[in-house]
């Protein structure tokens, strides 16, 4: 274990040292050439090579060319930095490597607890057992789904692990466009068919059109389909926009649907001052998704999917083979039970780090803070006479685009703001990505770093002048 001891003070040394310099360094920088062949071209070394030169060449040809969101000026997607708790926690995990299928060791058991105190934070009802850790919320989404399609069946006298979907009426899955692809992935992989997923349209605020959706729900039942889930979006990707999940419960409620909420990225928005009104109705839903690895900053993966009745999810994915039958595993079984993977990393560690670090009223902190910066840009937008704003802020994503007066044809419009995220990313001081909103092309910058200042903002708008100008 002396190599061991050695490696990991080094290590640590190595992680401060990339941690602390971040701000400094550019933002993303393209791979060269060199480095690429390094990464990869190399051979599996004929023998074993000691730890500190692996940690000398990690250093070197890895953490140089990073993706980009532990910087404080990293606005793409939505991708946070890693909080310190998750990252010098990260280590013991894997030296501990249990595999949280279940059983009585202390990682299942502390994947209880972060469960519940996500379920409380958003405030989702917890019953004993009311969900689990997952890679993210793409595979939290495909446990919901599946939990939504078993129940359907079930309802109506039949069993859908047993007999497949074949000669039954086809299911259909209610989102709108700005509803995350993940959604669109679960229903292919389930075989609902991407032409039973139905587009509900939205509002000027990007928020699903709930009449439209009782409408076509009365359409596909006149039409002997079988509706069985409407997925709302507690934040979107493209705008950060919340659908109106009270009336969507009302409608679910009415039609006998499965409510499922996308909150991956923004369900812990709801901690923000003033932001609750938005979620109303988040609480009714049958099924959350959130990701502990977006706003929370839990190293990446940490998804995780909530449900109002965990038994539901069990009766879609428990299949305990004899050399699994564990006596001792209490009312609620194994968490390989409720979802498809069997060996499960101890994702609740780095979680439950990150969430005592920061605290109940860190979280908030960093909540408010991000959910001003995309308040404070927006303004920034509406000021200049140079860019334009393209929807409400409601959660911390700004959706804008730039609109020099020189360029007026829509066309013209849209090839700037397509080319300008790569151009902004190429000079290095910042990075944003694009998107398609309402038709047109835009610009989006999502806030997930607590070290993000107005300052930055300011940085933001400048280098997409100056990137736009040399297009
Ligand atoms: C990130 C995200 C997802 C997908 O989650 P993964 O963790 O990437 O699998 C789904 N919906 C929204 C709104 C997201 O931000």
């Amino acid at each position: 274990m002396h190599e061991l001891r050695l490696a990991g003070a080094k290590a640590a040394e190595i992680m401060a040292d990339h941690l602390e310099g971040i701000a400094e360094r550019p933002v993303w920088q393209p791979v060269p050439g060199d480095e690429l062949a390094w990464l990869t071209g190399q051979d599996l070394p004929a023998d074993g090579r000691p730890l500190d030169a692996l940690l000398d060449d990690a250093r070197a040809h890895v953490l140089p060319y990073p993706m980009g969101n532990g910087h404080p000026r990293f606005f793409g997607w939505v991708n946070s930095p890693p909080n310190p708790a998750g990252v010098v926690i990260e280590s013991l995990t894997a030296a501990f490597n249990p595999s949280c299928a279940g059983g009585d060791h202390a990682g299942p058991h502390l994947e209880r607890t972060v469960v519940r105190w996500l379920a409380d934070l958003v405030g989702f009802p917890h019953p004993p057992g009311g969900g689990l850790l997952t890679s993210g919320a793409s595979m939290a989404t495909v446990i919901c789904l599946a939990t939504a399609r078993q129940q359907a069946a079930l309802a109506d006298g039949w069993d859908a692990r047993e007999e497949g979907l074949a000669g039954r009426p086809p299911m259909v899955l209610y989102v709108t466009e700005e509803g995350h692809s993940c959604l669109h992935k679960a229903a292919q992989l389930l075989g609902i068919g991407s032409r039973n997923v139905r587009t509900v349209p939205v509002d000027a605020a990007y928020r699903m059109d709930v009449a439209a959706l009782r409408a076509m729900v009365a359409d596909d039942l006149a039409a002997g389909l079988r509706p069985f889930c409407v997925a709302g979006s507690a934040g979107t990707v493209n705008s950060g926009a919340v659908d109106p999940l009270d009336e969507i419960a009302d409608v679910a409620a009415e039609f006998g649907l499965w409510f499922h909420v996308d909150g991956a990225y923004g369900a812990l928005g709801v901690l923000a001052d003033g932001a609750a009104p938005h979620y109303a109705g988040m609480e009714r839903a049958d099924s959350l998704a959130l990701d502990p690895h977006k706003w929370l900053g839990v190293p990446v993966g940490c998804g995780c999917a909530l449900l109002r009745d965990p038994a539901a999810a069990r009766a879609a994915f428990s299949l305990v083979p004899s050399y699994l039958v564990d006596d001792n595993a209490g009312d609620l079984g194994w968490f390989s039970e409720y979802g498809p993977e069997q060996t499960r990393p101890f994702r609740a560690l780095k979680t439950w780090a990150t969430m005592s670090y920061l605290g109940r009223s860190g979280i908030a902190r960093l909540v408010n803070h991000t959910a001003w910066l995309a308040r404070r840009l927006a303004e920034l937008v509406e000021e200049a006479d140079d860019f334009e704003l393209l929807s409400p802020v409601t959660t911390s994503i700004t959706a804008f685009r730039h609109a020099p007066g020189v360029a007026g044809e829509a066309a013209e419009l849209d090839a700037l703001n397509r080319a300008i995220p790569v151009a902004v990313q190429r000079r290095g001081n910042a990075f944003l990505t694009g998107t398609r909103l309402g038709g047109r092309d835009a610009l989006r910058a999502c806030f997930l770093h607590p070290d993000t200042t107005e300052d930055d903002l300011r940085v933001l708008l400048d280098e997409i002048r100056l990137a736009a100008k040399h297009l």
